[in-house]
C-alpha cells in the first residue's frame, strides 16, 4: 500500500476548524468533479466554461471575507486556502474567481460608497453580475502608479473617460468594470464603475495567449464614455486606494501560486509511482526522489509562509511588503516546482492530457501579473532599506 499523494506535508489543513476543513474539501470536490474533467479541453479552445458558474455560485464562497452585502465574514486564511484549492486543479478558474471576488468586488468593498456596495456586491457575490478590474494599459504596466494615460475629465455631474486598457480579465463578458483613470484636473488616480452598455465602451478579446488560456483577457477602448458621478468610487482618491485593493489580492495570488505548484507536484508524484522504466517505478530511483523532495520542500515552505501571511491579514497587520514578499517567493518557487514536475514526467510532461504542461504555462502568468517579481521586490526593497529604487 502506497502512502497518499498529499501536497500538504505539514498537515496545515488540519489546523483549520472542522467547518473550515469541510468547506475546503467541498471546494476540492467541486474542482475535481466539475472542472478537472473539462479543463484541458477549454484551456486548448481558450474558452470559458460558463456552465460551471451556477455550481460555483452554490458554493457560496465569493466575497468570503467581506462583512455584510452577502459576504461570508470569514477569515483571510480560509479564503487563501480556497484559492489554493482552486488553483490546485486549475489556475485559470482560480484567476476568474480572484478577479470577481477580489479585484472587482474588493475595489467596491474597499473604495465604494454604501449605495455602490448595496447595488453591486450582493449580485456579484451570487455571480449574477460579473466584474472586471481595469488598471493596466497597452503602454503602462508596472508603472501604473504614476503613469496611467486613461483620463477622466469632470463635466458637471458626470465624468468623461478616454483611453485604453489591456489584459483585463473577464472584460469580454463583464457586467461592471472597475476602471482606474487619471483625473486631468488634480492628476490623481480615481476609480469608476463602468457599466457594459455605456456608449463609447468596446472590448476585444486577446488571442493566442500561452498561459491561463481559459481566462478571457480583453483590450478595452473608452471613447468619450460618460459616467455619472454616482458611479465614481467615492472613496478612491489616489493610487494609494488602488494599492489597498492590490495588497489584499496579492496575498491571494501567492496562495494561487501554492495551488499551482501543489497540483503539479501531486500529478508528478502520482505519475512517477505508476510509470515504470528499467522494470521499476521511476519513483524508486534516487534522482527522481531527489527532484520530488525538492519540489515538496518548496511547496511546504510556500504553504507555511502563506498560512502566516493570512494570519497577519486576519490580525489586521498585513502591509504591502508582507504581501509582496509572499508574491515574489511563491511565484518564483512555483516556477521551479512546475518545471521539476514536468522534468520527472519525461515527454509526457509536455502533453496537455497529463495536466502538468498546463501548470507550467500558467505559472508564467502568475509570475507576471499583480506586479512582476521585480516590482514586488522593489516594494520589499524599499521597506527594508528605506530607499525607493523604482525610478
Ligand atoms: P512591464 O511593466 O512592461 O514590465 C516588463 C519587464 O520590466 C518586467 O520584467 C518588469 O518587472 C520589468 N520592470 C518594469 N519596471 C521596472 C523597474 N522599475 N525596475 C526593474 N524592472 C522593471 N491587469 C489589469 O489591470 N487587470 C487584469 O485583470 C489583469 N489580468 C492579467 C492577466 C494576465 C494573464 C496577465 C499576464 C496580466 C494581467 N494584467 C491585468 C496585467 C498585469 O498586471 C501586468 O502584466 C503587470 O503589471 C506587468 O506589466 P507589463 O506586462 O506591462 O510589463
Amino acid at each position: 500500500e502506497l502512502p497518499p499523494i498529499e501536497g500538504d506535508f505539514y498537515h496545515l489543513g488540519h489546523t483549520l476548524s472542522p467547518e473550515q476543513r469541510e468547506l475546503q474539501l467541498k471546494v476540492r470536490a467541486f474542482m475535481e468533479t466539475e472542472v478537472k474533467p473539462i479543463v484541458n479541453e477549454y484551456w486548448l479552445k481558450a474558452e470559458f466554461p460558463f456552465q460551471i458558474i451556477p455550481k460555483l455560485a452554490e458554493l457560496n464562497i465569493c466575497g468570503l471575507t467581506y462583512q455584510g452585502y452577502g459576504g461570508g465574514g470569514q477569515s483571510f486564511l480560509m479564503e487563501g486556502v480556497l484559492a489554493m484549492e482552486m488553483a490546485r486543479v486549475d489556475t485559470s478558474i482560480s484567476t476568474f474567481f480572484g478577479v470577481q471576488s477580489g479585484l472587482a468586488m474588493g475595489s467596491i468593498y474597499l473604495c465604494g460608497s454604501e449605495e455602490q456596495k448595496q447595488e453591486w456586491l450582493p449580485r456579484m457575490q451570487q455571480f449574477k453580475a460579473i466584474g472586471a478590474f481595469g488598471l493596466t494599459e497597452p503602454e503602462v504596466g508596472s508603472a501604473a502608479a504614476g503613469g496611467l494615460t486613461t483620463t477622466a475629465k469632470r463635466d458637471g455631474d458626470t465624468w468623461i473617460l478616454n483611453g485604453q486598457k489591456k489584459w483585463i480579465g473577464n472584460a469580454t463578458f463583464a457586467d461592471i468594470l472597475v476602471i482606474w483613470a487619471r483625473d486631468v484636473d488634480d492628476n490623481q488616480v480615481k476609480g469608476f464603475l463602468l457599466r457594459k452598455d455605456t456608449p463609447g465602451f468596446s472590448v476585444e478579446k486577446m488571442h493566442d495567449k500561452m498561459a491561463l488560456r481559459i481566462v478571457q483577457n480583453g483590450i478595452i477602448t473608452l471613447k468619450d464614455c460618460v459616467i455619472h458621478e454616482t458611479d465614481r468610487l467615492q472613496n478612491a482618491n489616489s493610487f494609494k486606494d488602488t494599492a489597498k485593493v492590490l495588497q489584499m489580492t496579492r496575498a491571494g495570488v501567492a496562495w494561487q501560486a501554492v495551488g499551482c505548484a501543489r497540483g503539479a507536484y501531486e500529478s508528478a508524484l502520482d505519475y512517477t509511482r505508476k510509470r515504470k522504466q528499467f522494470g521499476k517505478p521511476i519513483a524508486s530511483f534516487q534522482l527522481i526522489q531527489n527532484h520530488l523532495v525538492e519540489m515538496l520542500s518548496n511547496l511546504t515552505a510556500m504553504q507555511t509562509l502563506c498560512f502566516r501571511l493570512s494570519q497577519l491579514q486576519d490580525e489586521g497587520k498585513l502591509n504591502d511588503e508582507h504581501a509582496s514578499l509572499a508574491k515574489v517567493f511563491c511565484s518564483l518557487r512555483t516556477r521551479d516546482v512546475v518545471s521539476k514536475a514536468r522534468e520527472v514526467m519525461g515527454g509526457n510532461g509536455i502533453l496537455l492530457e497529463y495536466d502538468v504542461a498546463r501548470f507550467v504555462a500558467d505559472a508564467e502568468a502568475i509570475y507576471s501579473y499583480e506586479g512582476t517579481k521585480e516590482i514586488n521586490s522593489l516594494i520589499v526593497g524599499r521597506a527594508i532599506t528605506g530607499f525607493s529604487a523604482f525610478v
